[in-house]
C-alpha cells in the first residue's frame, strides 16, 4: 500500500479509517445479503443508515429543528440555480457577495431567474480580500444574500477578523459551505439556507446537503417542475430521485468517524493549526513562497501559494508528488500551488509538506 497524503481541492482524501470500513461491508452490508449500493432506497436497512446520516450531521452541526435537512444528487452549482428558482419571484432581486470564483458561478447560475446584484465584490483586487461590511450595497427588498463562506480557489474565507456578516433583518442569508462545512461551529440559526457538495469536506463526490429554514419551503412559491423544488424534496424525505445511495451512506461513516473525533471542535482546532504551520512556512520564506490573500480572511481549508520564481513550480510539483504529496497543482484561475487541508487531512500531512517545502527551498538556494 502507499497512499500517500493527498491535497486534492476535490474530489478530495477521505478519511482512512471510513474507507477501510466501507471497503470491509462493500459485498454485503450488515447481514442485508447484499451491498447497500444494491438495495432499494426505500429498503428498512437503506432508510435507516439514511435516518442515521440525518441525525449524526444534525449532531455534528446542532442543526435546530426548525431546519429541513436534505440529501440531493446534483452538485453545489446545481442548488445555485435552484436557490433563485425556489426563493425569488421571476425577476426579483437578489443580492450577491462575491469573494471568489464561485461566488461568480453563483451568478451566473442565478441571472437566468433573478436579477442578480453583485453588493460587493473583491474582483477588482484580484479576490485578495473581501470587501468590509459598511461597503455592501445591500437591496432592502431582495430576496436573499448569497455568499460563499470560503472561496476554494482564490483561499479566502470569512474569518471572525475579517468581521461580521452585516444583519440583513427578515432578507434570508444563503451561503456556500462547500468546502468549510464541518471544519467548526456553525451557528446554522444565521442563515436562511446552507449548501455544501459533499466532495471536500464531507464525504465523496454525488450528494449535496442543503440545510434550509422550513418556513422558507412553506413561502417558497414559484410555478416550477417538482423536481426544482426543495419542498417536494423535504416532504419526500430526498426520495424524488433514487438518492445517491451509496455516497450517502459514505458521508453517513464520515459523520460517524467525526464524531468519534471529537466533532466539529476538535476539527476547528486541527484547522486552526494546520493553517498555522502552512501560513508560518510560507510568510517565513523570505519570499521564496508567497500567498497574497489579506491575513483576515485567509482560509483555513484552501492555501494557494506561490514561487518566487514561476519556472521552479513544475520542479516543486513533480518533487512533491515523489515525496508522497499529491494534487498540489494550483487551480488553473490562478496557476501556482494549492493545498487543500480539509478534515481528512492529518495534522501530519501539513507536517510532511512543510518539511518538504524547507528542504525544496535549501536545495534551491
Ligand atoms: C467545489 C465547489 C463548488 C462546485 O461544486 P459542484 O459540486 O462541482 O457543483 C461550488 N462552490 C464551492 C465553494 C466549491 O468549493
Amino acid at each position: 500500500m502507499s497512499r500517500a497524503y493527498n491535497f486534492a481541492a476535490g474530489p478530495a482524501a477521505l478519511p482512512e479509517p471510513v474507507l477501510r470500513q466501507a471497503q470491509a461491508e462493500l459485498l454485503e452490508w450488515n447481514g442485508a445479503r447484499a451491498s447497500i449500493a444494491e438495495i432499494s432506497h426505500r429498503s428498512p436497512e437503506f432508510m435507516q443508515v439514511a435516518a442515521e446520516a440525518e441525525a449524526d450531521l444534525r449532531t455534528l452541526l446542532s442543526v435546530p429543528d426548525d431546519y429541513a435537512v436534505l440529501f440531493l444528487p446534483g452538485g453545489a452549482t446545481t442548488q445555485q440555480a435552484l436557490i433563485a428558482l425556489n426563493f425569488a419571484a421571476c425577476g426579483q432581486t437578489a443580492d450577491y457577495v462575491v469573494s471568489g470564483h464561485w461566488g461568480k458561478v453563483a451568478v451566473k447560475q442565478a441571472q437566468a431567474y433573478v436579477a442578480a446584484n453583485v453588493a460587493a465584490s473583491g474582483e477588482a483586487n484580484g479576490f485578495r480580500d473581501i470587501p468590509a461590511a459598511a461597503q455592501w450595497r445591500l437591496s432592502p427588498d431582495a430576496a436573499y444574500v448569497h455568499l460563499t463562506a470560503n472561496e476554494t480557489i482564490h483561499g479566502v474565507e470569512f474569518r471572525p477578523e475579517w468581521g461580521e456578516i452585516p444583519d440583513t433583518g427578515t432578507v434570508p442569508v444563503f451561503a456556500d459551505f462547500s468546502s468549510s462545512i464541518a471544519s467548526e461551529p456553525l451557528d446554522v440559526s444565521r442563515y436562511g439556507l446552507v449548501y455544501a457538495g459533499a466532495q471536500k469536506n464531507l464525504g465523496p463526490v454525488g450528494v449535496t446537503v442543503v440545510i434550509v429554514r422550513r418556513d422558507l419551503l412553506e413561502r417558497a412559491g414559484q410555478p416550477r417542475a417538482e423536481i426544482f423544488n426543495y419542498a417536494a424534496h423535504a416532504k419526500a424525505g430526498s426520495m424524488l430521485n433514487t438518492p445517491p445511495s451509496y455516497n450517502w451512506y459514505l458521508a453517513g461513516l464520515v459523520f460517524k468517524w467525526m464524531l468519534a473525533e471529537g466533532g466539529v471542535e476538535e476539527f476547528a482546532r486541527r484547522s486552526a493549526e494546520k493553517a498555522r504551520l502552512l501560513y508560518a512556512a510560507i510568510d517565513g520564506s523570505d519570499g521564496f513562497y508567497r500567498n497574497e490573500v489579506a491575513a483576515s480572511v485567509r482560509s483555513r481549508m484552501n492555501v494557494p501559494f506561490f514561487l518566487h520564481d514561476e519556472a521552479l513550480t513544475s520542479a516543486f510539483l513533480a518533487q512533491a508528488d515523489e515525496a508522497g504529496l499529491l494534487a498540489l497543482k494550483g487551480h488553473r484561475v490562478l496557476g501556482g500551488i494549492r493545498a487543500s487541508i480539509y478534515n481528512a487531512m492529518p495534522v501530519d500531512g501539513v507536517r510532511a509538506l512543510v518539511d518538504f517545502m524547507q528542504d525544496f527551498r535549501t536545495r534551491q538556494g
